[in-house]
């Protein structure tokens, strides 16, 4: 699947050494969980994560007393899986009028997702509206228009070094005078100036508090599939001015440790949504956390 394909540098690394130890070991011994260990924090998954899950491993064999390594990597499977469950928020775009904001910082694949999320919802036959609330970079409202052309959905901008706010508001006045299905913003990403980023947050979340009370909300953050730790950081920046709904997790193609998605979601307890897999319109695909340790380990 594309999925799979997608996960290609991942598989290669992290399963691949996975099956090695399996293969490599005729007993579950304290060297065996160690090799194990190393190669589920070196594929990004985490020290806490591959904590627990290492912990649960070893439950299970004690359980069922199991003597072949080769007999419990189901059940290492498992215990990712179950390392990845968040509780689930609301998420409906098929029955509301929703807004999306889409927050994180420059160069994690911020632009690029809002094109392509567009594109996807608008391929489900949703009317989708963009919001290039990016005005500090002259180049991104440029690269948001021909994404929104490359997905066939409209798209209001705001002049260079125009308030943010003021386009934001636009855009709602838009999206509710068209029936927009869902209305997705794009925010500024510069880090330089944190305070001001944050506030300008704030603001447009209050402008779409007033504006339009009724509209179903998610603010995903994107993150750099290939940035690790820093990601994670990223996020818990963002969460504290914004109440973080999902995580586009982008550049899963270009990463031999996609363990990431492990961390994000058992860490932050929220979901990845969505993950870029490729730099064209349809590389990005809804998330699943079951659907993704399978394609890892089909
Ligand atoms: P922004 O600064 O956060 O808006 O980042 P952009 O959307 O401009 O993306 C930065 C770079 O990352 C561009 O070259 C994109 O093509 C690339 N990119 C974004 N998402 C993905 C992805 O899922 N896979 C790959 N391989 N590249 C991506």
């Amino acid at each position: 699947s594309r999925l799979k394909e997608g996960l290609t540098k991942t598989r290669d690394n992290i399963v691949h050494g996975i099956d090695c130890v399996f293969n490599g070991f005729s007993s579950i011994d304290d060297e065996f969980y160690e090799e194990l260990e190393e190669i589920l924090i070196m594929g990004d998954i985490g020290v806490n994560a591959t904590g627990d899950i290492l912990e649960r491993l070893q439950k299970q064999v004690k359980e069922n007393h199991l003597k072949e390594p080769s007999e419990c990597k189901s059940f290492l499977i498992e215990s990712i899986k179950e390392q990845m469950k968040v509780e689930e928020t609301a998420y409906d775009f098929e029955h509301e009028q929703s807004i999306v904001m889409v927050i994180g910082v420059n160069g994690v694949g911020k632009t690029t997702s809002v094109g392509k999320l567009a594109g996807l919802l608008k391929a489900q036959g949703r009317k989708v509206l963009i919001a290039a609330a990016d005005t500090y970079r002259a180049a991104a409202c440029e690269q948001l228009t021909e994404w929104a052309n490359r997905a066939g959905v409209d798209i209001i901008a705001g002049a260079q070094g125009a308030d943010p706010s003021s386009v934001v508001f636009d855009a709602v006045s838009a999206a509710k005078a068209r029936h927009t299905d869902v209305l997705i913003c794009d925010t500024a990403g510069r880090l330089h100036n944190k305070r001001n980023l944050m506030e300008e947050l704030k603001k447009m979340n209050r402008i779409i508090d007033r504006e339009f009370p009724d509209a179903h909300r998610e603010n995903l953050i994107v993150l750099d599939g290939t940035t690790g730790q820093n990601a994670l950081n990223q996020a818990r920046e963002f969460g504290e001015t914004a109440k973080l709904t999902g995580i586009i997790l982008t550049k899963m193609d270009g990463t031999s440790k996609g363990g990431i998605a492990v961390a994000i979601q058992s860490e932050l307890n929220i979901p990845v949504k969505y993950i870029g897999v490729g730099e064209k319109l349809d590389d990005l695909q809804k998330f699943d956390s079951e659907q993704f340790v399978n394609a890892l380990f089909d």
